[in-house]
């Protein structure tokens, strides 16, 4: 261990506590990116230009056209602490502004060679300053355009350590890309240049419409394909950050409003890299939120793949503490316990609003004889023994339709005629678009999950008696899944007295299961064989409904007459989550008719 000579406690010289504290603000270019973009933000500007050099390293210029310094006050703005944000420790929590700690500037021109040049409007001059590592070198007036331009050289020029640090300058740079990408999803009515040694690699046109900031920066075929979030499709504005007050937003809980897009689920990512969170326009990082926009799209995007979204939640400033970190990324909340449940809905119902049925695989011809076995997309959610490396599945490419043709499903099964069914399994139907396949048995599984969850929810317990109580041998294992079950599977419907040793007394039973099952003991003990298996992958109460469901539901296998079959299309459309059962696999596929006819050689 290293020793140190004992010194009397004094207070560090301030060069050397300034360096101390940039380690906290500027780790890399990019943090001195992101702090010199919120100071223009909070100057108001309409207009943000960025150029670096060599990642940031040899350069790096912010030019807005925001309120500016006025030249007396621009020396404080390089002291510690020295802020025009705030007045007193209350504001604090009440600070709606994206800086307020009067630490960014002293802490980048401490590690750097940094020249500012600044006018208010209204300033009949401007003012420039040159600063070298901390200390003040030049100061002159001149005449230049309304706002301010800070210019940052030679980046820890005076920390050779720090310099280790950092990536090559293609990471830096695409960490000050991204950087500049979230401000610019989060201002659409900003207009934002990034260039890169000359490069122009992000051009945002500042319209104000959040549309348009994501096809500037994802491109047409993304953003054709994200949804806006909205809870009621009536309202055109939804999903609009245009609104200054952002309370336009359709999800308004309380004083809570989310608004946004995000990705449909036949686009994805490796990564989180195309999530931007916002809260009050600040980018954020959240575990529990990424959890919950997870959840949203359980079922729908295969493991390990991540949506592309723009979410933003606003919330009055005393509800959420955003100085609890110190690159303010991070931000704590306050009695918000139905954040992420709002979070996760909003995104959820943009999802089942938009979502068309499944495309068949572009593969057609070569796939067909291996259709039904073709695993879903949420298939592995549910296949604990999934093989990992499998390449994922093919409708995860952007489908072949044009995005002005995908139809909800919801949409979709509205206009469905019951043409028959095939291998008593799958109904066929024509509807707009094509021809749709649905699995019988697991559309009625997504009815009757839906059924059983609501019937929960209400607290309503419906068991059918016996008329003779059966009794049941139970193996060590069902015993014991029964034990850990039995408040849900008395809710649930079922009636059991213990009988001795592993032997229960089967007296009363969920009534859908007395009609799906002519043998309650052993559809009994396929359940708890079942909901042990589930359980590995699903809440305990998910496990149970999903498990029920299965074992109530229609077989493959059972010949159905066209009017159960109508019913079901129609009941399908009802429920909550009509694209895959509770175990992932989808209800409905679909053939365009574009797909048929290619096909069949017509096009
Ligand atoms: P903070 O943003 O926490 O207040 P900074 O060190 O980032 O602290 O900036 C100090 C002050 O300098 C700000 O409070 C603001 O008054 C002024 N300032 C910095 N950048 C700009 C800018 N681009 N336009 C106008 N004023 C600015
Ligand atoms: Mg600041």
């Amino acid at each position: 261990m290293a020793t140190h000579p004992n010194l009397p406690i004094r207070q560090l010289p301030p060069d050397v506590a300034a360096q101390i504290a940039a380690g906290e603000v500027v780790e890399r270019p990019a943090s001195v990116v992101k702090e010199l973009l919120e100071n223009s933000l909070d100057a108001g500007a309409a207009r943000i230009a960025i150029s670096v050099r060599q990642g940031g390293v040899a350069e790096i210029s912010v030019a807005d056209d925001g309120c500016g310094i006025p030249a007396a006050e621009v020396p404080l703005a390089f002291q510690r602490h020295a802020t025009s944000k705030l007045l007193t420790a209350a504001d604090l929590s009440t600070v709606s502004t994206l800086g307020f700690r009067g630490e960014a500037l002293p802490s980048i021109a401490a590690v750097s060679r940094l020249t500012i040049t600044t006018r208010p409007p209204d300033a009949p001059a401007g003012q420039r300053c040159e600063l070298r590592y901390g200390a003040l070198t030049a100061a002159a007036a001149l005449g230049c355009p309304a706002g301010t331009t800070i210019r940052v050289q030679e980046l820890f020029g005076n920390l050779p350590a720090r310099r280790g640090f950092l990536r090559s300058a293609a990471a830096e740079t695409a960490r000050i890309q991204e950087v500049v990408t979230r401000s610019a999803l989060a201002w659409p009515e900003v207009r934002f240049s990034l260039t890169a040694d000359g490069r122009p690699i992000v051009d945002t046109p500042g319209s104000g419409r959040l549309t348009e900031a994501i096809l500037a920066i994802y491109g047409a075929d993304i953003a054709a394909r994200m949804l806006p979030l909205s809870h009621d499709a009536d309202n055109p504005s939804a999903g609009n950050l245009s609104d200054s007050n952002l309370s336009v937003s359709n999800l308004s809980v309380g004083d809570l409003s989310i608004n946004g897009y995000a990705s449909a689920p036949e686009i994805s990512r490796h990564n989180r890299s195309g999530l931007t969170l916002l809260v009050n326009r600040r980018w954020i990082y959240d575990r529990s939120l990424h959890y919950a926009i997870d959840q949203a799209y359980h079922g729908l995007l295969p493991e390990r793949r991540y949506p592309i979204a723009v979410i933003n939640i606003a919330l009055p400033p005393q509800r959420v503490d955003v100085n609890s970190h110190p690159a303010k990324s991070e931000v704590r909340f306050r009695q918000q316990p139905n954040l992420f449940s709002a979070v996760q809905r909003a995104v959820r119902d943009a999802l089942i609003a938009h979502a068309p049925a499944q495309p068949v695989s572009r593969r057609m011809t070569p796939a067909a004889a291996d259709f039904p076995a073709a695993p879903a997309a949420g298939a592995a959610l549910s296949a604990p023994g999934a093989d990992p490396a499998a390449p994922p599945p093919e409708h995860l490419q952007l489908p072949s339709a044009l995005p002005s043709e995908i139809v909800p499903l919801r949409q979709t099964l509205e206009s469905l005629r019951v043409v028959g069914q095939i291998r008593q399994t799958y109904i066929v139907a024509e509807g707009d678009g094509g021809m749709f396949l649905i699995d019988q048995h697991a559309a009625h599984e997504c009815i009757v999950y839906d059924r059983i969850r609501k019937q929960w929810a209400d607290r309503e317990r419906i068991a059918q008696p016996l008329l003779a109580p059966a009794p049941a041998e139970l193996t060590y294992a069902q015993h014991d899944t029964l034990q850990q079950y039995s408040a849900l599977l008395t809710a649930a419907g079922y009636d059991l007295e213990p009988f001795g040793g592993n032997a229960w007394l089967l007296r009363a039973v969920p009534p859908q299961l007395a009609a799906a099952s002519s043998d309650p003991v052993q559809s009994l003990l396929e359940l708890l064989d079942a909901v042990a298996l589930e359980q590995v992958v699903m809440e305990r109460e998910d496990a149970l409904a999903a498990t029920l469901a299965c074992h109530s539901s229609v077989r493959a296998g059972k010949t159905l007459s066209y009017a159960e079959m109508t019913a079901l299309v129609s009941q399908l459309r009802e429920t909550p989550q009509p694209h895959r059962c509770p175990h992932g696999r989808p209800t409905v596929i679909h053939f365009t008719e574009y797909q048929l006819e290619r096909e069949f050689g017509r096009r």
